[in-house]
């Protein structure tokens, strides 16, 4: 999966709205730190841009990505003002669908014991990879509504499947597990009721499993995904799974790992130009305030140097991030004082540490 340029990386920057400022602020600082040949161009895509102007993501950006940069590194979309939120679709959507960034990648790792919610889990319990499906599933809109505002109104949404899609996400699953040393890999789906789409998920997951006979493939429905995520997280190592399940239940890994503060994102295109993400969203709520969590950001900043075939980089910032946590050196969700900026601060003492 790793691109690995042979100029300077190039990452294109999109704080967005809200708390996306704050806290790529604060990842930008640790990646000066730690790849100071990297460069940046910044973009205002965003609901202040979209006010502005009506501006969301014109295709001539969407192209200077595809061809001029290595990542792309968003804060957050969403802002009270844009109360349908087109923009963070158009932005967001746009760049997974047009880019076909199918895979969403989000590592599940507990780096602290008392940031977990459940009773008696250790870090090494907590660790595993989610590979959800990111361009297909039931979040096409692809559907329609009859008879609205009638009592006899009817509304359809399709989940699309295709033998293209399922198969390209399950093998990068496997793709990932074997070049990282996973030996266990779970499909997750609901065939038992979803009989035509999630029978093609298992079909396909079959055929692929075969060509990883080191991997030990497995499959639970999603029912039962849940209940041993939060039961026995320690049985996983990678997750696949379609674009609902995979958003729902990534959301169960962020919790699980300690919050959303601390959750990384890709949404990934082998060998083309990846956009990667905090999980957590703008945040309007505290916005401004300079008391937003920016480890979820500084982790993602850690994930596109690791993309970018520089992993020793990646596992520097994930162990400073630790060491923090560690040192109650933390932002007030979790328990702490730190304000934004201190927070990294923080890290970047905690990197200072190693060397
Ligand atoms: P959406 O997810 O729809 O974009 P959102 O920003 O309100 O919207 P979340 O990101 O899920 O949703 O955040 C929910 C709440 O969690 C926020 O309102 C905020 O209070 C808190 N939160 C989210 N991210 C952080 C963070 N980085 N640091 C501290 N608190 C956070």
């Amino acid at each position: 999966m790793p691109t690995t340029p042979q100029r300077p990386p190039k990452i294109a920057v999109l704080p967005g709205d809200g708390i996306g400022h704050e806290v790529l602020e604060q990842g930008l600082r640790v990646l000066a730190a730690v790849a100071p040949d990297v460069t940046y161009e910044h973009f205002d895509f965003g609901a202040e841009r979209y006010l502005r102007d009506g501006t969301t993501l014109p295709d001539s950006a969407l192209e200077r990505f595809r061809t001029e940069f290595d990542c792309i590194y968003l804060g957050a979309l969403g802002d009270p003002r844009v109360p349908s939120n087109v923009h963070a679709k158009d932005i967001l959507l746009g760049s997974r669908f047009k880019l076909d960034l199918y895979i969403n990648f989000r590592p599940v790792r507990l780096l602290d014991a008392r940031y977990c919610p459940l009773k008696y889990k250790r870090p090494e319990d907590i660790d595993f990879v989610v590979f959800r499906e990111n361009t297909e599933g039931l979040y096409t809109g692809i559907g329609g509504q009859f008879k609205r505002d009638t009592p006899d109104e009817i509304a359809i949404e399709q989940e699309i499947n295709t033998r293209k899609g399922v198969e390209r996400i399950i093998r990068a699953a496997f793709e990932w597990a074997d070049t990282h040393g996973k030996t266990k890999m779970c499909m997750s789906d609901k065939a038992n009721a979803m009989r035509h789409g999630h029978e093609l998920w298992q079909r396909v997951y079959k055929l692929v499993a075969a060509e990883y006979p080191r991997i030990q493939a497995s499959h639970l429905y999603v029912d039962v995904l849940t209940m041993r995520m939060v039961q026995a997280p320690e049985e996983f190592e990678v997750i696949v799974t379609n674009n609902l399940f995979g958003d729902i239940v990534t959301d169960l890994g962020a919790a699980i790992q300690g919050g959303i503060g601390l959750a990384a994102s890709g949404n990934l295109h082998p060998g083309r130009v990846g956009l990667y993400e905090p999980v957590h969203g703008s945040a309007p709520d505290i916005a401004g305030k300079g008391i937003a969590n920016p480890f979820a950001a500084i982790l993602t900043a850690g994930m596109m140097l690791g993309q970018l075939g520089r992993p020793e980089d990646e596992r520097r910032i994930g162990d400073a991030v630790g060491a923090c946590l560690l040192a109650g050196h933390v932002t007030r969700e979790l328990g702490g004082t730190l304000r934004t900026a201190e927070a990294g601060t923080a890290v970047l003492d905690a990197l200072s540490a190693q060397a």
